[in-house]
Formats: structure tokens, C-alpha cells, sequence
């Protein structure tokens, strides 16, 4: 097996991180911190934040059962980890990434961002992986394989079996997007990233955790890649309240609604089917559904009328007629489906 660190871009395996004024500091019995040009008067955040979150990062090892160190912690929600490993793995102008689509738009925008080139492959027609197809789309320039699962905005999430055959055979890096993994019953690959070091997953605390509004995300990875994520990510890129909120939440254990979600995901969907204007709604392993109907721009505009948005993503590959629509609380699930009944045909 390969090592993952031969896909690491050569500046990057060189890089000599910005080393902060705390990391040079080995233990002692300090009491007056005059390194920092910090303001000396204390108001709860006129500290810089611990650069590696450690606190944090011990509690998440804890939490989802995966070592210390094979964990990154972006400030920007899983976004930032999309960013930063296209700047670690891929050189501009030279090497590409392959995408599945339709998926989450975010890779695309990092890619051009970073001036990588994205091979988008479509998704089978039952939405299924094309593992096939994405295998002869590399070549020897292809540095990274972005998969969504549970996907966005198809909802459903790929068979474990498939993601890990794909890493086995292909040559480079699989990032797996799991942020919707806690509303699947179909598993996640957190736990096969040791046996499968060329693999990374992505998590965040936006969706199923109930903090979008926080920006926190994960990377997870063997050690040795999570180093560079290290290195090349801002040296305080959390800040001082984000850690501690977001500590402060996992003790309380705020894990939210999940199973409710996913019962109100189950009745909205057969309400749903029943509403004349509705061709299809696709089976979820997310907090949205994926429903067809007649006529997508006048259902969206109808809705907007009602004071409900969804979101129209009808000229997307395979969404022909589609909108997406989020989960909501009992009582806006019921008022969605009442005007998805009032629409008509
Ligand atoms: C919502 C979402 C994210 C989360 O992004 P954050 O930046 O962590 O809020 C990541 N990936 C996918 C596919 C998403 O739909």
C-alpha cells in the first residue's frame, strides 16, 4: 500500500508552519504572559485561542472514537476542510480532482478557487456511484476523488463496500463528505481510516448537531495527512468563544432531534406522494428530501408566495422537476405539505 503522503503537494511535505509565540512554550509555572502582544486586561477573549484545540480535540476523540491526532478542526465549518485539501494536495494548473454530480457545489468552487481542474462524473440513474466510470476519469494528474455521502442533493448515501473498493483502486485520495452521516442507518467510514490511509472524512456540527451558525467542521484522517492539514490552515483559525461553546455543547450533550427528524422525514415523504402536483419523492438518508413534481418553477414560486423556501435545484444533473426540501419541526413540515396539496396539479 502507498503511502498517502507521496499525493502531499512537495512545498507543502516542506513546509515550515508559522509557529506561534505559544508553541515554543514547554510547560513552567508562568503566571505573568507578556509573548503574545496580547492586552493584558482581561474581558474573556483578549487571549489568542490554543492554535491546535486541544481541549477539543480531546473531547471529539472521545466522541466519535478516533485518535487525537488523526483530527482537524476548521473555524469556517467543513467548508474550510474542502479548501485546504485541495491546497494540500493538488498544484494549480497541473493536477485535477474528479467530483460526482450532482453533489455539493462547494468542491467545485474550491476547485476553482485553487485553479484545479474538476472532472465531474455523473452519478448513475438510480443515483447509484459509478465507481467505474470515475476510475477511468483519472489520470496520473488526479490527485483527489469528492464523495458525497449521504449525498447532496440526492439524499441517498453510497454502500460502505463501494467507497472502500474505490480507495482501493484508485491512486490518490478519496474524501468522503459525511455530513449528513447521522441521519443514515448505512454507517460511516470514520473508523476506516487506519486500514485505509488514503481516505478522508469530513464532518461537521452544522446539520445534525444543530450549530450551522457556530461554523465548526471536521477532517479525519491517519495522522500524517492531519499534520499537513495542521500546517497549512491559519494558526488560530477557531476562535477562543467558538471552542468553548462548542466544548460546552458536546458536555451537554445537544445532539438534536435526530430521531425525530427522521420519523418526520419518513411521514413527510408519504404525504408527499400524495399530493397531486408530486411525481416523486425520492427515498433520503439525510434531513432533506429530493421531490419531484410537475412543474418545479411554479411549485417554488407558489411556495415562496406562502411564505415557505425550499430549494429549487431542478437543473441540476438527474434533478429534472426537483426541488430540495429540508426537514423542519412538526408543525412547518405539516404546513409545507398542506401547500404542496394546495398547489394542485
Ligand atoms: C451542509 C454541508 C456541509 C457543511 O458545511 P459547513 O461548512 O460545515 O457548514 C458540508 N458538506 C455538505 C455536502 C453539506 O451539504
Amino acid at each position: 500500500m502507498k503511502s498517502p503522503l507521496e499525493y502531499v503537494r512537495r512545498n507543502i511535505l516542506a513546509l515550515k508552519p508559522y509557529s506561534t509565540a505559544r508553541d515554543e512554550f514547554k510547560g513552567g509555572d508562568i503566571s505573568v504572559w507578556i509573548d503574545a502582544n496580547e492586552s493584558p486586561y482581561q474581558n474573556g477573549v483578549n487571549r489568542y485561542p490554543d492554535p491546535h484545540q486541544k481541549a477539543l480535540k480531546e473531547r471529539i476523540s472521545r466522541l466519535f472514537d478516533v485518535a487525537a491526532d488523526s483530527i482537524f478542526l476548521g473555524g469556517a465549518g467543513s467548508d474550510e476542510a474542502i479548501d485546504i485539501t485541495f491546497r494540500v494536495f493538488c498544484r494549480p494548473a497541473i493536477d485535477n480532482a474528479i467530483a460526482i454530480t450532482p453533489s455539493y457545489g462547494v468542491y467545485r468552487v474550491a476547485a476553482d478557487i485553487n485553479d484545479v481542474e474538476l472532472r465531474e462524473v455523473c452519478l448513475n440513474a438510480d443515483f447509484s456511484l459509478p465507481v467505474e466510470a470515475i476510475l477511468s476519469a483519472a489520470d496520473h494528474h488526479t490527485k483527489l476523488v469528492w464523495i458525497c455521502s449521504p449525498n447532496n442533493p440526492t439524499g441517498n448515501a453510497f454502500p460502505k463496500e463501494q467507497i472502500l473498493e474505490l480507495a482501493e483502486r484508485f491512486d490518490g485520495m478519496v474524501v468522503v463528505d459525511e455530513a449528513y452521516a447521522d441521519f443514515s442507518a448505512k454507517g460511516s467510514l470514520l473508523q476506516e481510516i487506519s486500514s485505509h490511509p488514503n481516505i478522508i472524512v469530513l464532518r461537521t456540527f452544522s446539520k445534525a448537531w444543530g450549530m450551522a451558525g457556530l461554523r465548526a467542521g471536521m477532517a479525519f484522517a491517519v495522522p500524517e495527512i492531519i499534520a499537513f492539514y495542521n500546517r497549512v490552515k491559519y494558526p488560530y483559525n477557531m476562535s477562543v468563544l467558538i471552542q468553548k461553546e462548542l466544548l460546552r455543547r458536546i458536555e451537554e450533550g445537544t445532539r438534536n432531534h435526530i430521531e425525530e427528524i427522521i420519523a418526520e422525514r419518513e411521514k413527510l415523504a408519504k404525504g408527499l406522494r400524495e399530493a397531486t402536483c408530486v411525481r416523486e419523492v425520492l427515498p433520503s438518508d439525510a434531513n432533506f428530501l429530493l421531490v419531484r413534481v410537475t412543474d418545479p418553477d411554479a411549485v417554488y414560486d407558489f411556495l415562496i408566495e406562502k411564505g415557505v423556501i425550499v430549494r429549487n435545484r431542478s437543473t441540476m444533473p438527474l434533478c429534472e422537476g426537483a426541488l430540495r426540501v429540508t426537514i423542519g419541526t412538526p408543525e412547518e413540515n405539516e404546513l409545507t405539505l398542506r401547500y404542496f396539496k394546495e398547489f394542485g396539479l
